[in-house]
């Protein structure tokens, strides 16, 4: 398929969705004002009755359109050509010679930060084509460092030896050097994320609806692999359930979380997009039970959705979400389980979950790696999908609009749009980057902006 056709098979669907999220909300508005309610209630239920069909047939649709095999094995081959590529440059065929970064794992965060914080080094190694040195001993998951869980992220190559460290920023010539955190990096390397990498775009984007994400995937598709003892333990753990599919995965998190760094959301919220979830899947096949796989540092909240959803099947460890909950949080007792939750949160068909815990888009980018395609496998009650650290996520407007409302901004086709959020609504909140204005745009009339930048080519490894 063509970029463009893929492109456009992917806008019409997100799009259907911002009709749906624009009339929801407008009408939900009117219920609760007690205009006509149980009229306006009605509507809304036949207007969820067809997007739900129009969803669905779009779906099938990229299954119909001869391409469904073909996106799978480009998919395949070019996750393979990535790992390829990382294996060849954490494994130099002189270790003392070879350039190098170095990545201390002491950040004092939980694990989803720590995995992004060695995703960025990674990606940083493969932007300099330095071999990525991993500093982990002391570590708060493993006293004795990452090696003793996980397999290293380089077979021959692990020290700098006595070489000078510099700390970044350095000169191209440095041989060694330090990376700080991202978070306290002052000129962003225009390679962080969101960009990917040229070479490899025109092939993402023809498989795959949210290429960055996919990228960085491809960074924890390298990076995580249990070792022996801990894949055992994974397994054993995921052998007691009854993992099958259909099922939904629901992230839901909660504790030091609520209040700090995200709000409040009921289980009622997760449940509602469950339920949508299966009604369409309905449309076209015969669900057995509904499963839900549900993943949360919460100790009660298991219990609790068993009570008040008796038709759902859910799946979950209550001993993992025991661990999480207490202090025991950020030591090795609580590794395994949350290996085991976001293993199988990836493993799952939908994840429902918010995107500002770094769980949730963990299980994403692991979720991106499992198939083709899981952009339109999730849907996140708060954030877009972001990178923390991130360089400047734009949308770029294909429609023009002119502000109805004192909130509202104009946009000319073409402008950039630097994103703040979505509301799923019909409206996101930006800044336009030509006029300067910050207020809210109706969603479809922009599209993602996706930033390319011209990484190393890596042309020694086979393509
Ligand atoms: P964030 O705080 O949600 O953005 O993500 P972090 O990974 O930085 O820190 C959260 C920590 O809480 C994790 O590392 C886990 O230890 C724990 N946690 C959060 N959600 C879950 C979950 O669903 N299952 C388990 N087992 N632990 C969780």
């Amino acid at each position: 398929p063509s970029e463009e056709y893929e492109n456009l098979r992917r806008r019409v669907y997100s799009n259907t969705k911002e009709i749906w999220y624009f009339v929801n909300h407008e009408l939900t508005k009117l219920i609760h004002d007690d205009v006509q309610s149980e009229k306006l209630q009605a509507i809304l239920d036949q207007m969820a009755d067809r997007k739900r069909s129009l969803l669905s047939d779009q779906q099938k649709l990229q299954e119909l359109d001869g391409y469904h095999e073909w996106r799978r094995t480009e998919a395949a081959n070019v996750s393979d050509l990535v790992q390829r590529r990382l294996k060849y440059l954490q494994n130099p065929p002189d270790c003392r010679d070879a350039r190098k970064v170095i990545c201390n794992l002491n950040k004092g965060c939980g694990f989803g930060c720590q995995l992004h914080h060695i995703v960025y080094c990674l990606i940083f190694a493969y932007a300099t084509e330095r071999t990525l040195i991993l500093n982990s001993k002391g570590w708060r998951y493993n006293n004795k460092g990452w090696e003793y869980v996980f397999h290293p992220i380089s077979d021959s190559c692990t020290t700098a030896y006595e070489d000078k460290v510099v700390q970044w920023p350095a000169s191209y010539d440095a041989k060694v050097v330090s990376l700080p955190f991202i978070d306290s990096i002052t000129q962003k390397p225009k390679f962080l994320p969101l960009a990917i990498p040229s070479d490899l775009a025109h092939r993402i984007v023809r498989f795959n609806g949210d290429p960055s994400s996919w990228w960085i995937g491809q960074m924890l598709k390298y990076i995580l692999k249990p070792k022996t003892a801990m894949q055992k333990a994974i397994n054993d753990t995921i052998a007691k359930m009854n993992f099958k599919n259909p099922i939904v995965g629901v992230h839901i998190r909660r504790t030091d979380k609520v209040g700090t760094e995200a709000a409040f959301h009921h289980i009622d919220e997760y449940m509602l997009q469950v339920k949508d979830y299966y009604e369409q899947l309905e449309l076209t096949q015969v669900v057995d039970k509904r499963r839900v796989y549900l993943a949360t540092d919460d100790a009660n909240v298991l219990e609790d959705a068993r009570n008040k959803y008796p038709q759902y099947e859910f799946l979950g460890d209550p001993s993992i979400a025991k661990t999480a909950a207490t202090h025991r949080r950020y030591t090795p007792l609580s590794l395994t389980g949350l290996l085991v939750d976001l293993h199988l949160l990836a493993r799952t068909d939908y994840l429902v979950c918010t995107f500002s815990s770094q769980v949730g888009r963990v299980a994403y980018e692991m979720m991106q790696t499992n198939r083709a395609d899981a952009s339109d496998s999730f849907y996140s009650l708060d954030d877009i999908y972001y990178f923390g650290g991130q360089n400047a996520h734009d949308r770029r407007a294909v429609l023009p609009h002119a502000a109805r409302a004192p909130h509202e901004i104009s946009v000319q086709v073409g402008d950039l749009i630097g994103i703040a959020g979505n509301h799923w609504n019909g409206f996101g909140r930006g800044t336009n980057k030509r006029t300067n204005t910050n207020g809210l745009v109706p969603w479809y009339k922009t599209a993602d902006h996706l930033v390319l930048y011209s990484f190393p080519e890596y042309k020694n490894v086979p393509q």
